[in-house]
């Protein structure tokens, strides 16, 4: 079969050189005409800089762009004609704009059953030459620009993605290049070269990358303290300290606090602190089982013990055998599951259910709850020698509340690790994001700390910062926040300054009152910084030292006038 181009006359007519206002014109589209060996010394330099499949990637994108506008003229060019008339326009205008000779071996196509075929010979391609120049005879076939401009011209026809492969080229040591086309679904590796025609930022991954190797460091610096704990504030520091002490012991530990504190964490760390730490970690949440089989669970079943039992399993005791069991929830378990934990506690071996044989056991236990073991045992739902048992050694884990000076820590390494989690790169939190995060009353603790960034890192904008509306999306606009009457910090009608004067006023106070308390506010927002605390008052450091001083030496003058009460406090 022989395809012959039909003339060329009409698409050399499009070409105009004006030299004279130094531009070139195809049609309506500007052109330039460029040095090959400029393009073969960006080409090395891509190569270099970004590596092959990187720099393939571009210039193939730059080739497939060019097609997309020649085919353009496909559209309104020779009405009238055949369809393959048509479409040998691109090959034309490739071989018009000096790409390579352009010899059609076979084309039939079908548009609208979506069906193509195509195979072309190119004789010297102008790619091919300069990759030589730069890099002699290579292994790989070289002409990407090319074939990204057959790639995209035919797609654009076609209205689908038409992928074209070079079979030979002579950047390889071959005398020309060969080329086939078909859709990229009929390419058995088609799949694979899609990534040559989609946009992909190299900087995008890199800052990526970059976030998981500082998400990945600092879970290996034992900077913070181990075991993904994270805090500074003096609540924490006393229960860890608390924690570190026990870890190296055998004591059983009660773990209390709220819900979302993170008791789950704080047993891990406990387990990672101590001697049995190459030992497995096994957590049981007590409430999410249901009661009739939570023995089965905790202890093992024998086959046959009852309906359901097909077979003979281990229990969380013996799956933690050398290492701790966490029994999460602790005070939800049922009367009767009590009196074998107490029997498993007393003796160090346990039975299965519808077993008749004992083992022993060495597992550390942590037990965990949020509610008062005391008042179940008066409200007869805990035993109470149990409870002893178990309240050997009780560490309070603080409430988030209780820790507000771990809420930005926190909040950044969460950030960290949800960026990387979710390839997600945030430049960090609003100042007003932030200020929420410390005014939150966190009923759901770190858990729901943990909920609010995770949500926040996912409706942030790529490299965007999170905002309050981020963290809470159904929260109309916070209102400023300020002092109360009582002087704590409290969100004030956003009706504006007179309401504010005004309750100053009403709250009976002077005004060195008022401004002693600023200071101080000023100070704790600080954290005790107060270079910090001046530049929030719009003051100097100096200036703000020297009010200060002067408020407390008033305030220890008042002292010493006061007559002291007896046990004043
Ligand atoms: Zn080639």
């Amino acid at each position: 079969m022989t395809l012959k181009y039909p003339p060329d006359s009409d698409l050399r007519r499009l070409l105009r050189f004006e030299p004279d206002s130094g531009a070139i014109w195809m049609g309506d589209r500007r052109m330039v005409l460029m040095h090959t060996m400029a393009l073969a010394a960006l080409r090395q330099d891509l190569l270099s800089s970004i590596g092959p499949e990187h720099a393939r990637r571009i210039l193939t994108r730059m080739g497939y762009a060019s097609g997309l506008c020649d085919a353009e003229y496909a559209k309104k060019m020779r009405p009238g004609e055949s369809l393959k008339d048509s479409f040998l326009i691109g090959p034309q205008l490739h071989m018009l704009e000096g790409a390579a000779r352009v010899t059609p071996v076979k084309l039939t196509f079908d548009i609208p059953a979506g069906q193509f075929y195509g195979e072309f010979r190119w004789d010297h391609s102008w790619e091919a030459y300069a990759h030589q120049q730069k890099f002699g005879v290579v292994v790989e076939a070289a002409c990407w620009t090319l074939l990204g401009y057959a790639s995209g011209y035919t797609s654009a026809f076609m209205g689908r993605l038409i992928l074209f492969k070079e079979t030979i080229c002579a950047a390889c040591g071959a005398d020309h290049c060969h080329i086939v086309g078909r859709p990229i679904e009929q390419w058995p590796d088609g799949e694979a070269h899609r990534v040559y025609f989609g946009d992909d930022s190299l900087v995008e991954k890199m800052e990526i990358l970059q976030l998981q190797v500082e998400a990945l460091k600092s879970s290996l610096e034992p900077t913070v303290p181990v075991g993904r704990l994270v805090g500074a504030s003096d609540a924490f520091r006393k229960a860890y300290t608390l924690m570190g002490k026990v870890a190296q012991t055998q004591v059983t530990v009660l773990l209390t606090g709220e819900t979302g504190v993170g008791k789950e964490r704080f047993s891990r760390a406990l387990h990672e602190l101590s001697a049995r730490s190459a030992g497995p970690f096994v957590a049981v949440n007590c409430a999410a089982l249901p009661s009739e089989l939570i023995e089965a669970e905790l202890f093992g079943v024998e086959k046959g013990a009852y309906t359901g039992a097909h077979a003979s399993r281990s229990g969380r005791f013996e799956r933690a055998d050398g290492g701790t069991l966490l029994l999460d929830e602790v005070g939800e378990l049922p009367l009767a599951a009590q009196a074998k934990l107490l029997r498993v506690l007393q003796e160090g071996e346990i039975e299965r259910v519808g077993g008749e044989t004992t083992r022993k056991i060495d597992v550390r236990l942590v037990a965990a709850t949020n509610i008062d073991l005391e008042e179940a045992v008066r409200a007869g739902r805990f035993r109470r020698d149990l409870m002893y048992r178990l309240n050997v050694y009780p560490i309070c884990i603080p409430s988030l509340r209780e820790r507000r000076a771990d809420i930005e820590p926190l909040a950044q390494s969460m950030l960290a690790r949800f960026s990387a989690l979710h390839h997600k790169r945030v430049a960090g939190f609003g100042e007003r994001a932030m200020q929420a995060l410390q005014q939150h009353d966190w009923p759901g603790n770190v858990r729901e700390l943990e909920n609010l960034v995770e949500r926040g890192v996912i409706l942030a904008n790529q490299g965007g910062m999170i905002e309050v509306e981020h963290l809470f999306p159904n929260q109309p606009e916070t209102a400023p926040t300020g002092l109360d009457a009582h002087g704590q910090l409290a969100q004030l009608p956003s009706a504006g300054d007179d309401e504010l004067c005004a309750r100053i006023l009403e709250s009976g106070r002077s005004l060195q009152e008022v401004e002693a308390q600023l200071l101080d506010f000023a100070v704790t927002r600080a954290r005790g910084n107060l270079s910090e605390a001046a530049r929030l008052l719009g003051l100097t450091r100096a200036q703000l030292a020297y009010r200060q001083k002067s408020h407390h030496a008033k305030a220890d003058r008042a002292d010493a006038d006061r007559p002291h009460d007896l046990g004043g406090v």
